[in-house]
This record gives C-alpha cells, structure tokens and sequence, in this order.
C-alpha cells in the first residue's frame, strides 16, 4: 500500500479512532494512548507509541499513517505576531498565524484553501475557494506551533479565523474541534476555541442539533441588509436579519456571549446611525463587538476611519450598555492580521 493511500489517523474524530482501533480486537483505552501521543506528545511514527506492543504497531503502519505539517516559512513581526506558511500534500499553501497579546497566546488557524465567499474588504475573498481542509490539516497546524514553541510557552486560545470559512468545511471543522476540546486530544477549554462565521443559515441551525464545544462569532460587518449585501455577497442568500434570529435561540451557558465582529470601513458603515442600528439589532442577543478598523491593502477598494472616528463609534455601543472593543491589529507588517491571509510566498 502506498503512503497516500493508508488512512491519516489525524482525519478521525475520537470516536471514530475508537471504532478504528476496535477492528483490531483492541481494546478502547488504547484509542486513548493513541490520542495521546499524537495531541499532547506530538509524535510523527508508531514507533514512539511505546506503551503499544511492537506487533500492534506495525499491524497500525500497515493500514495507517500519521501525516504531519512542516511550514516552509515563518515570519515574525514587531509585535511578535508569527505567521506559518504551510505547503499541503497537494501543493496549495495555507496559513497560521500566532498572537501573543498580554498573558494570552492565540493561534489562529485556516479552515479552507482560500474562500468562496468573496466579502469586498476580505484579501482571501479575491483567492476564491481553492478547496477544504482536511481534519488533519487543521489540526497539524496547532500540532506545528506547538512544535515550534518548543516547551517555552504554550498555546491559550485557538480561534478559527483563519482562511476559510469554517462552517462551509462543517463536517472536518467539526471534528478537528472536538479533536482540540477533546480531554485526550489537546483539551483546550471550550471558552478558548471559537469560531468565527460569515452567517450560513442552514449550517447554523444544524449547529443547534450539536454539542457545541466552542465559542460563536458571527462577521457582521454592517448594520443594514442593503450595505452587508454589498460588502458580503453571502447576505443575498442567507440575510443577516435571518441569521440574527437563529442566533437569537442559540443555547448558551450561563454568562456565555456571542462575539460580533465589525470591521470599520470609512464612510460604509461607520456612521452614528449604524451604531445605532447595530445596537437595536443586537437587542436580546447576550454579545460582544470586536471593532475592527480595516486592514487596508492595495486591492482592497475601502479606507480604515480616523481613530476619532472609530473611538466615536466605540462610545455610541458603551453608552447603550454593550461590551465593544477595538481590536489592534496584529501583525500587519507582515500581512498576518484579518483578513490578510494568501498563502502567497
Ligand atoms: N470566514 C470567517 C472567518 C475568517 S475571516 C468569517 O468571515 O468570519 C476572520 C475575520 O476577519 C472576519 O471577522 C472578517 O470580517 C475579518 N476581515 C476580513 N478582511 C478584513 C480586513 N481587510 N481587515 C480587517 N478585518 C478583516
Ligand atoms: Fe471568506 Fe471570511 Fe474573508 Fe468573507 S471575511 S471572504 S467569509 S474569509
């Protein structure tokens, strides 16, 4: 059997591992050892898997493999922001990137080879949708931070804001985060993974039939249907009045808050009355806003607003009692913030 054609252990969720494992003879905790090398010790070969007999391990490499991800280039910007260059098994290039921000380290990973959705202000809109990811490719990218980190610092938060819109890759999405949460797999909080989506209706209520083991963020981005239309082609199908209901019913635990994102574009959607608007939108949804001012880039036909503005913007939501905060843009020297992701070379 050639290398390609046996099973990447990386693409099981836990309990298809288990299943895996069972046609063996096997019994269930070695599913859990397995888990284990490959999430929390990172191992590339079977033969590192010592608590395993010999005979089971090569009966493993028969039939399986273990795939890893090297990136080809890591960039460091001022602000010690990293961004990975990751060349898949196919050729096509993705991207990482890690954010260290106070006491928190944020890594924020790729969910599809470019996007299909094409929002005006978004540099891996204009790439189109190459193709999804695999669970092992979204999963070998925490696997090459941690990597690269070494022992000196571990990983807090893992958002899924990559490239890519990660709720048109459902189904590998949503098992690489049960693979992050998972106890025996990296076992992040489910408070420290979110997803961030441009709103697909039919995928967010399948959500609602789902053990949800992260955080939402909804890309908002406007506070009319006309301007979000425009800004992303998205809202002509699923219009962000539709999405706001569904979220409206979505089960959160105590305290829990779903995150808007906003990106500020001078002149577009930045007025007092999108302010206000938004905060009539939000009405009855427990939230959050991310402000975030625009991260300009040649192609891209809109402005960031004056820091005035953008703080004038910020005072209208707090005033009426909403949580808003700025994001600073991480990484911008080296094209690693929002919305900057190519995977160009
Ligand atoms: N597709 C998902 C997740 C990836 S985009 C989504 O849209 O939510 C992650 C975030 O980057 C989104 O909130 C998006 O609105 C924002 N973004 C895209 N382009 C940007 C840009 N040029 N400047 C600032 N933020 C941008
Ligand atoms: Fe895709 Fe998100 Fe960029 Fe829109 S903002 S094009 S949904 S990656």
């Amino acid at each position: 059997m050639n290398c390609l054609e046996r099973v990447d252990l990386k693409n099981f969720s836990p309990p298809e591992l288990e299943g895996f494992i069972a046609t063996f003879g096997k019994e269930r905790y070695r599913s859990t050892q397995i888990l284990r090398w490959l999430y929390q010790k990172g191992v590339c070969s079977f033969d590192e898997m010592t608590n395993l007999s010999k005979r089971f391990r090569e009966q493993l490499g028969q039939v399986s493999r273990i795939s890893n991800l090297n990136p080809i280039r890591i960039e460091e910007a001022k602000d010690r922001t990293n961004k990975f260059l990751f060349e898949l098994e196919d050729g096509n290039r993705i991207e990482s990137v890690l954010i260290p921000d106070k006491s928190r380290l944020t890594l924020c990973v790729s969910t599809q080879v470019g996007c299909g959705l094409g929002c005006r202000f978004c540099l891996t809109g204009k790439m189109g949708l190459k193709r999804n990811l695999s669970v092992s490719e979204i999963v070998n990218q925490i696997l090459a931070a941690k990597e690269h980190l070494h022992d000196k610092s571990s990983i807090t938060n893992i958002v899924l804001m990559g490239m890519g819109e990660p709720l048109a890759n459902y189904t590998n999405t949503l098992k690489a985060i049960e693979l992050m949460a998972h106890p025996d797999g990296f076992c992040f909080s489910s408070r420290r993974i979110t997803l961030s989506t441009a709103g697909l209706l039919p995928e967010l209520k399948k959500l609602l039939n789902e053990k949800i083991r992260f955080r939402l963020a909804l890309s908002l981005n406007a506070s009319d249907e006309e301007t979000r239309s425009h800004l992303m082609p998205i809202n002509r199908r699923h219009p962000m009045k539709e999405v706001l209901k569904v979220l409206r019913n979505f089960p959160l635990k105590r305290r829990a808050r779903i995150t808007f994102e906003y990106v500020l574009l001078e002149g577009v959607n930045d007025s007092t009355g999108d302010a206000k608007r938004l905060i009539q939108l939000l009405k009855g949804i427990p939230s959050k806003i991310n402000l975030i001012p625009l991260n300009e880039a040649p192609e891209i036909p809109f402005k960031k607003p004056t820091e005035e503005r953008v703080r004038e913007f910020q005072e209208i939501l707090m005033r009426a009692g909403l949580t808003a905060i700025v994001r600073a843009s991480k990484g911008t020297d080296i094209s690693a913030a929002c919305g900057q992701l190519q995977g160009k070379v």
